[in-house]
């Protein structure tokens, strides 16, 4: 499989050929955890699980490792639980926002459909591997000590600038760069500094104090991949300074030419052609869109997030709407009744085995193709479209949109009778959501009485049950005629019957049991003519 990925470091599509295939290592920046995530900061966790997901696909999935770090270290997390909460000494109030925001940190991206990072390793468990390479920066000139810092010293470093295609003159004469006497150079960065008494610290050769951003990420991609490692990932906004100055840390302190060999960055979801950043107060926190009902008056699940998200290349910006959300859900929708109406018996089978089949040759060669996700979303409508006569077309729609990770087993279903409700209105789903619970556990207690009591309920709501697995129920809407049409068949009925056309009175039944209405005859007892009641059939 020819594998091909933008290099940010080279900015072109390269052929991806990995250091060592029996263990292809990734490196992405992870959140720092001081409130909840954006719907932004969501964007790169679900395309580098896209990638992880390609690479465990091609390489095997014992052979790839990939590492999401958590920066549990940083002045936004102090400013944070000072606010918070006043009361407690620093370090249990830093403790208590890092746990809250990382723990809803995994929530958050678990519904979004993203498989766990082999490692996800915290800054505060790797100070000394930052106090290691900082004094290993220290000895071979490339930092210096002043004023209570420890500096790194961009000049020093020749190729500096080089991700970022930005020389030191540049540097120097960025608006953003605030030139602070005490550098040498203005671009220079924190590696260290001193803490007071009530900020948190850790003992180092250069005093109590605490580790700069970036020192952190060239520590624990060391720690878990080594000096040199294959994709390093995150969005834009990360290049500079961030990437540039890992580099430049991790290269001089181990003496490489390189830190990672692919660096790869995502595009920015934006909001009127703004970057959504918390600075801006324009986000969307993905809690807020999973859990509340503030946009398009619904909630919204993981995996439509996932689906409108990928239908943008990684690489180009996204325009923030909930209209795409609402084609996202649409779609996920169709494809949920059309994997499950085809081949429901063999997909509960499949379901219940928890065995998926693999993702199709196609689907592999777009994402192979620097991870073309409006490709394979274009190849999933194409399975969608043959899947009404072709049961394999079905199944391939489930493989690959499994793959992708925006349907699964468990969200299949919910899709169909979770208030999602494919092709059942939302109102009748709303009505009916206490019998679903009922009925639920009345399958799971192995209660048959009690299913059929629900099913009868329901029936009369014209719902009926197509099949249920793991919790998830499968309901299906009745087509019901309208009375109109059954009364004229049944008056033509009668009417043949007078004339003693039976074969016609037959027929005119066997057509209205074919539209699942059955028929009753009765003597009038005054009259004593025929009289025909009807009724849904069960
Ligand atoms: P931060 O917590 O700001 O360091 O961001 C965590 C990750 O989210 C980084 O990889 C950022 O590049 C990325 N990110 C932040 N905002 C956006 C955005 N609006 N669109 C895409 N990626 C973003
Ligand atoms: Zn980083």
């Amino acid at each position: 499989m020819a594998l091909s990925l933008y290099n940010t470091l080279s900015r072109r599509k390269e052929p991806f050929a990995p250091i060592d295939a029996a263990n292809v290592r990734m490196y992405v920046c992870g959140p720092t955890v001081y409130d909840f995530a954006h719907i932004g900061n969501a964007r790169p966790v679900i395309v580098f699980d896209v990638l992880y997901r390609l690479l465990r696909h091609i390489y095997g999935a014992d052979h790839v490792t990939y590492v999401r770090n958590i920066t549990d270290v940083d002045d936004k997390i102090n400013a944070r639980a000072l606010r918070d909460f006043p009361g407690l000494p620093l370090n249990d109030a830093i403790a208590r926002v890092t746990e809250k925001t990382a723990s809803q940190f995994h929530s958050d991206v678990k519904a979004l459909g993203c498989l766990e990072p082999t490692h996800e390793p915290r800054a505060t468990d790797n100070i000394a591997q930052m106090i290691a390479i900082i004094t290993t920066l220290v000895a071979k000139s490339h930092a210096y000590r002043t004023a209570g810092e420890v500096l790194f010293d961009t000049a020093s470093m020749p190729e500096y600038g080089r991700l970022s295609r930005r020389n030191l003159d540049e540097q120097q004469a960025g608006a953003r760069v605030v030139v602070d006497a005490h550098k040498k150079n203005p671009g220079d960065f924190v590696l260290w500094k001193l803490s007071s008494a009530d900020e948190p610290g850790w003992e180092s050769p250069w005093g109590r104090g605490r580790p700069g951003w970036h020192i952190e990420c060239s520590a624990m991609s060391e720690r878990y991949l080594g000096p040199v490692f294959d994709i390093h990932g995150g969005g834009l906004d990360l290049i500079f300074p961030h990437h540039e100055n890992e580099i430049a840390q991790s290269r001089c302190a181990h003496g490489t030419d390189v830190m990672a060999n692919v660096w790869m960055h995502n595009g920015f979801l934006e909001v009127e052609g703004q970057k959504m950043s918390k600075s801006l107060g324009n986000f969307v926190t993905i809690n807020e869109l999973l859990a509340t009902e503030k946009f398009g008056g619904r909630r919204w699940p993981g995996e439509v997030l996932r689906l409108a998200m990928l239908m943008t290349h990684y690489r180009q910006p996204i325009d923030w709407t909930v209209r795409t959300l609402a084609s996202a859900k649409r779609e996920l929708e169709s494809y949920a009744c059309k994997i499950s109406g085809k081949e429901l018996d063999w997909f509960r089978l499949a379901v219940d085995r928890g065995d998926t089949p693999p993702p199709s040759p196609e689907l592999v060669e777009a994402l192979a193709d620097d991870i073309n996700t409006p490709a394979a979303l274009t190849l999933l409508r194409k399975h969608a479209k043959a899947a009404d006569s072709d049961w394999k077309a079905a199944r391939l729609l489930l493989a690959d949109s499994s793959y992708l990770g925006v349907l699964s087993d468990d969200t299949i279903f919910a899709h169909l009778s979770g208030g999602l409700a494919g092709n059942i209105s939302s109102d009748l789903v709303l009505t009916t959501n206490n019998e679903i619970e009922l009925l639920r556990v009345a399958i799971l207690n192995r209660d048959s009485r009690g299913v059929n009591a629900i099913s009868n309920t329901l029936f009369e709501k014209g719902l009926r049950i197509r099949g249920h697995a793991r919790g998830h129920i499968l309901l299906e809407q009745l087509s019901v005629p309208e009375d109109g049409q059954i009364v004229t068949l049944i008056a033509a009925r009668l009417a043949a019957r007078k004339a003693k056309n039976f074969k016609e009175s037959d027929r005119i039944r066997d057509e209205l049991t074919a539209m699942g209405i059955a028929l009753k005859d009765s003597k009038d007892p005054v009259t004593g003519e025929i009289v025909t009641t009807w009724e849904v059939a069960r």
